[in-house]
């Protein structure tokens, strides 16, 4: 179902192949590439310009290629076939959360987020939360729970990186035209659209809601772009995590608070509230304040709220919690507060937290304490957010602070390759889809014979390093430099290690080049050669993060390691996807226990490339002495630079005595059996503890099931 308005801008499609207009607005295509293909078949060139967004595409494409398709016994096929799949997926009812939690009438959790992360097309996520909290709703719709998502389109979404010719990050935002997009106005049950309002100092500010239909469940997005706001508002959500403090608490409010409202107006009644990091959290006053409206004391309805509100922490340092500075608040709830019937300094201390540089409004504090059901994002970050957390319930010790935890998982067909998938089609079973997080049926990877397993990692490896080459090309027109380098740059043939992810200092980027000289001769080896490729932002104010972007880049057009280390821009989904598909490792050198998860090598070793990774985030429960390596060990050491050269030597010295021994240790066909036996050992250890179909049916039975099923008052 398209919007009419939408349907003018399209070429005008054959009756016979219509409904690639309704495929084109559910995002279920994101995660079927097969879906993908119906659009890619028809003009592969356009599919590329339009950065794969099948919305854009069918503005753009010549009709002339509509009809050739459209008269293609093969494409027609295949068309039917994909179609058929899609309807059942929409239509089906024996699913997951319906046969072991019965009937969804009346129930319904909410699930809201500052950032999703669905496809590269929709550019509206920085990294791993956003990513997380997209493959949670895919998930959500695979099992088919009762689930609405919230969030904003951000008209110019995250930036968009480019390197100058120094190395340096810089930021380019594009404006995104929302009729390019998936996204259609939300309606309200009478057919009206849905706008919020919310009193912000001195202002209303008007909110539309757009929705976006991501399988069986809808995301909610909130624009602040719209007529009767002022220019600053209508710039207020303009970016992801742009701005100062001031606008940070005004886009948190239309986040928290007009997701609320937004929900209200659509007639959707959620029984659960999940708050995915602190960003939404907002929201549980909005939730006490419809109570106290209807003349419940501010305490009852937090009390009556909190059994229905779910809290993940996502963040182990003190500092990437969100804290406002107490003004600040003052300035957007001096009326609010009124209306919950308290007094500032009540209001004040739901949310309290004294900082070193003083008492801010927290809304971690906030969050935790309005909803009866926290968790952190692994076991070892379960252990940490109760530490930091402990100071909040005084009479506990932090083994009894009620902070579980529900470790973080991959979308398993988002991030599982193609060829990859066609092996799993033939040796797991053609019902493998419905059985993914079954670890006995993922044992079956120990008869993919060798040779095939071999075959199909390295036909990835090259369409990783083909993708990585055109990249490199881009950036040379770019900057206007000769073109020749691309076409030295990755050996097929060399071991290659995958680094990619949010360039926060913590993550330690720059650590394998703590002795550079050691690294040459690693990669060198002729016997063995080996590659590095990295990937990643920086946020744009954090220039301690973009100055590690500078030296791996400038590391990368040294002697001895030109055309065998490469940083290639704009981290997205679609180079994610590449380089977990692609590479043969994946390296994480994070400062333990600061990664609260980590989801990248989560991705690697689904597609059979082992992790090596210090004992943090997920690792410490996947790692089992045969399916990577870890790096360190679980002690505390005395100082930083210590730890950081302790660590630097275990993983040179792993991959010259371990790593690459195995991978170059090759049978007369030169397949490398030793190295095929971990990298098994990695796939059917990793893929089925570490997707989301594990994680979200862990939230729905021990967490939304339980909120859902508590007794709401009137
Ligand atoms: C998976 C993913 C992340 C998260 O990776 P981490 O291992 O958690 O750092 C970040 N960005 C993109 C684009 C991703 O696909």
């Amino acid at each position: 179902m398209s919007p009419t308005s939408a349907d003018l801008l399209f070429t005008p499609i054959p009756d016979r192949i219509t409904r690639l207009r309704d495929l084109a607005y559910n995002l279920y295509w994101s995660w079927h590439p097969e879906a993908q293909d119906l659009y890619r078949h028809v003009d592969i060139d356009l599919w590329e310009a339009v950065y794969h967004n099948p919305v854009e595409f069918l503005r753009d494409v010549r009709q002339r290629k509509l009809e050739a398709a459209a008269s293609n016994a093969d494409y027609l096929r295949e068309y039917d076939r994909v179609l058929a799949k899609f309807d059942h997926y929409m239509a089906a009812e024996d699913t997951w959360f319906n046969r072991t939690h019965g009937d969804t009438q009346g129930r319904g959790v909410a699930y809201f987020s500052a950032e999703f992360g669905i496809h590269e097309s929709l550019p509206i996520y920085s990294g791993g939360l956003g990513v997380l909290a997209g493959d949670h709703v895919k998930e959500a719709s695979d099992l088919n729970l009762p689930f609405t998502a919230v969030g904003f389109l951000y008209p110019q979404g995250y930036f968009r990186q480019r390197l100058d010719h120094s190395g340096w990050q810089e930021a380019v935002y594009n404006k995104l035209n929302f009729a390019d997009i998936a996204a259609t106005p939300a309606t309200t049950p009478e057919g009206g659209e849905v706008v919020v309002e919310i009193e912000l100092p001195g202002r209303v500010l008007y909110a539309k809601v757009y929705k976006i239909q991501v399988g069986r469940v809808p995301l909610l997005l909130m624009d602040t772009d719209i007529h009767p706001n002022s220019m600053q508002d209508r710039e207020l959500a303009a970016r992801l995590y742009g701005g100062d403090q001031d606008m940070r608490v005004a886009q948190e409010i239309v986040l928290g608070i007009g997701g609320v409202r937004a929900l209200r107006k659509m007639g959707i009644s959620p029984t659960a509230w999940h708050m995915n990091e602190g960003h939404s959290a907002f929201l549980v006053l909005e939730l006490a304040r419809e109570k106290v409206k209807q003349g419940m004391s501010f305490k009852d309805a937090c009390a009556a709220i909190a059994p229905h509100c779910i809290f993940t922490t996502h963040t182990p340092v003190p500092a990437g919690n969100d804290a406002f500075p107490l003004p600040l608040i003052e300035k957007y709830f001096w009326q609010y507060w009124t209306e919950l019937g308290i007094s500032r300094d009540e209001f004040i201390e739901v949310a309290l937290q004294q900082q070193s540089w003083g008492p801010t409004f927290a809304m971690t504090v906030l969050a935790l304490k309005n909803s009866n059901q926290h968790n952190g994002v692994s076991k070892l970050h379960g252990e940490v957010a109760r530490d930091m957390w402990q100071w909040l319930y005084p009479e506990k010790p932090a083994s009894e602070v009620p902070i579980t935890s529900v470790t973080n998982g991959i979308h398993t067909l988002t991030w599982l390759a193609p060829e990859m998938h066609k092996l799993y089609d033939a040796y797991l079973g053609n019902d493998w889809e419905q059985a993914i997080d079954d670890g006995k049926r993922w044992k079956e990877v120990y008869d993919i014979p060798d040779q095939v397993l071999w075959d199909t990692r390295k036909a990835l490896k090259l369409q990783l390093i083909n993708d990585a080459r055109q990249r490199l090309r881009q950036r040379y027109t770019r900057l206007n430099m000769p073109t020749a380098p691309a076409e030295y740059t990755l050996d097929p043939n060399a071991f290659t290690i995958g680094f990619a992810r949010r360039f926060a200092t913590y993550k330690r980027a720059t650590l394998v080049f703590k002795d550079p000289e050691r690294l040459k001769s690693i990669l060198n080896n002729p016997q063995r050669p080996a590659q590095i490729i990295f990937a990643g932002k920086a946020h744009p104010a954090d220039d301690p993060g973009k100055l590690f972007i500078q030296q791996v880049f400038q590391m990368s057009l040294q002697p001895g390691f030109a055309g065998k280390i490469l940083f290639i821009e704009e981290y997205d989904m679609c180079v994610a996807r590449y380089l977990v598909h692609g590479v043969d490792m994946w390296l994480n050198t994070p400062r333990r226990p600061h990664e609260a998860s980590g989801t990248s090598g989560m991705k690697a070793a689904l597609n059979g490339a082992p992790n090596m990774s210090i004992l943090d985030g997920w690792w410490p429960e996947a790692f089992n002495g045969k399916n990577g390596w870890a790096i360190g060990d679980e002690r505390e050491h005395a100082t930083q630079d210590e730890r950081d050269w302790e660590d630097a030597r275990h993983m040179y010295t792993q991959l010259e005595n371990d790593v690459l021994p195995a991978y170059f240790d090759r049978d007369a066909a030169g397949v490398p059996h030793r190295w095929l036996a971990v990298a098994k050992e990695a796939i059917v250890t990793c893929a089925p503890a570490f997707s989301t179909a594990r994680m979200v049916k862990e939230y729905a039975t021990r967490l939304y099931v339980p909120a859902m099923s508590e007794v709401t008052e009137k």
